[in-house]
């Protein structure tokens, strides 16, 4: 969640428009010790130091400030100025409330919808509506920068909205793991169930990373039925439906099946170009039409990268002003799309493929040789040469006693494995898509 920075640029928004009507000493003097907080839903929180400038700041700009928000949100929105200390008590009640993490613009507001969200988004919203009762578990699935996220934590929001002591927990799948497994070596397991089986609302974000061994699934089983049994909704994403997650044992698959399942598909071009304009307003710039056109017909497999262009559209503003043309936006796309090839680190291949397997990384570094270590070490070196440019002897490199030849005869295997046995060809796939979600 870190490329959601719509606060700040939001905040950089109401700086400027601020900048055309006060002086820079005025502007220096009460703006610049102001932070801006949060921005949920309707009200945007900022902090300044002293409650001398929260005055200041509340009675000469306030109505400025909201009149420059309602602009970008076409709504009215409120503005609360903390002052002092009270930053950590609005930042310790906020975690407490929600459980959630921190999140700014993920609403079903700033959702557009278009056929291919359509049925996830409203079942979201029937869930938002109705928790626990019509569909449970809600299991939304489909590829990366979707708005899987976006709907699961829209969820969220609007349940604190309306019942602010509705109890909620997120996490991603392999921090239940991690957690999980932390608990039992420190002997805190019981305050790990607590954590999630006395939840309103569970929301579990990439269930795909959940691993295969260890009794993590398990654990998950019997958080779920006592969650299920207790009438929490739950809600859970995943990059692929429960019947080809294949690690997954059966009587999860078929809980995650009793529910109602939801995919999310890429946006046609009409959506696209909705996304882009919804994106650019709300970062406070009204492109052009053509401009807009021009963003929807090339970047079509990911809203996230659709963001990355606006965002670094906003940036080019600075320098351009309000000349942004397609010329702009060529670049811009170019340099968003470079940075969207994604080419995995080798700790990272490593580090998912021990994690399928349950082993840990050093294993696989090492000089272990069980079968599952060979295995995977095998796996992992096939990975590395078909994700990254790395040469032979550069993936040698990455474990202990292997040179180019060694590691040549590791991917034969595993090229030849994937022909001949269906099993070793999906984990391979999977721990693909897995390093890839990690993107
Ligand atoms: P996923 O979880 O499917 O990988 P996210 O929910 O993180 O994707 O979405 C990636 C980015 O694209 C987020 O910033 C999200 O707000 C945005 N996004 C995705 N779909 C939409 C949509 N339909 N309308 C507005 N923003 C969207
Ligand atoms: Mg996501």
């Amino acid at each position: 969640m870190a490329d959601i920075n719509s606060l700040n640029d939001i905040w950089q928004q109401i700086l400027s428009s601020l900048s055309e009507e006060l002086t820079p000493t005025a502007m220096k003097t009460w703006f610049s010790e102001v932070t801006p907080v949060a921005l949920t839903g309707d009200r945007l929180v900022i902090h300044t130091p002293t409650e001398f400038k929260r005055n200041i700041i509340e009675q000469r700009f306030a109505d400025k400030i909201k009149a420059i928000l309602g602009e970008l949100f076409g709504g009215a929105v409120e503005l609360v100025v903390l002052a002092g200390d009270e930053i950590t008590d609005f930042k310790t009640a906020q975690e407490v409330d929600t459980g959630l993490p921190e999140i700014a613009g993920y609403t079903f507001d700033n959702f557009v919808v278009g056929p291919s969200n359509k049925f996830a988004h409203a079942a979201a919203q029937a869930v938002a509506d109705k928790p626990g009762s019509i569909y449970n578990p809600l299991f939304i699935y489909g590829n990366s920068g979707l708005g899987k996220t976006h709907l699961l934590l829209a969820i969220g929001q609007s349940i604190h909205a309306r019942d602010p002591a509705a109890k909620m927990a997120y996490f991603k799948g392999d921090e239940f793991a991690n957690q999980m497994i932390r608990s039992i070596r420190e002997g805190t397991q019981e305050e790990f169930r607590q954590k999630y089986r006395y939840v309103d609302l569970l929301l579990v974000d990439d269930i795909q990373f959940i691993s295969g061994k260890m009794g993590v699934q398990e654990e998950f089983f019997h958080t779920f039925n006592a969650l299920y049994e207790a009438g929490s909704q739950i809600v859970i994403t995943s990059d692929r439906p429960p019947l080809e997650m294949l690690k997954l044992e059966d009587r999860l698959r078929s809980r995650f099946e009793s529910g109602l399942i939801a995919d999310v598909q890429q946006p046609n071009l009409e959506t696209r170009a909705a996304i882009t304009r919804a994106k650019a307003i709300q970062l406070g710039m009204n492109l052009p039409d053509d401009v807009v056109d021009y963003i929807a017909e090339n970047i079509t497999a990911n809203v996230r990268q659709i963001e990355g262009v606006v965002k670094r559209l906003t940036a080019y503003r600075a320098i351009l002003g309000d000349n942004i043309d397609v010329e702009a936006v060529k670049r811009a796309i170019k340099d968003v799309i470079r940075v969207g090839t994604y080419i995995p680190t080798p700790d990272v291949i490593i580090t998912e493929t021990a994690r399928y397997f349950s082993l840990d990384p050093a294993e696989l570094r090492g000089q272990r040789r069980s079968k599952t270590t060979a295995l995977a070490r095998q796996i992992s070196m096939y990975l590395m040469r078909s994700l990254t440019n790395l040469s032979l002897a550069d993936i040698g490199d990455q474990y202990e006693g292997r040179n180019h030849s060694t590691v040549l005869s590791s991917i034969r295997k595993v090229e030849n494995f994937i022909r001949s046995n269906k099993d070793i060809s999906n984990t391979v796939r999977d721990i693909t898509s897995n390093i890839n979600s990690r993107n």
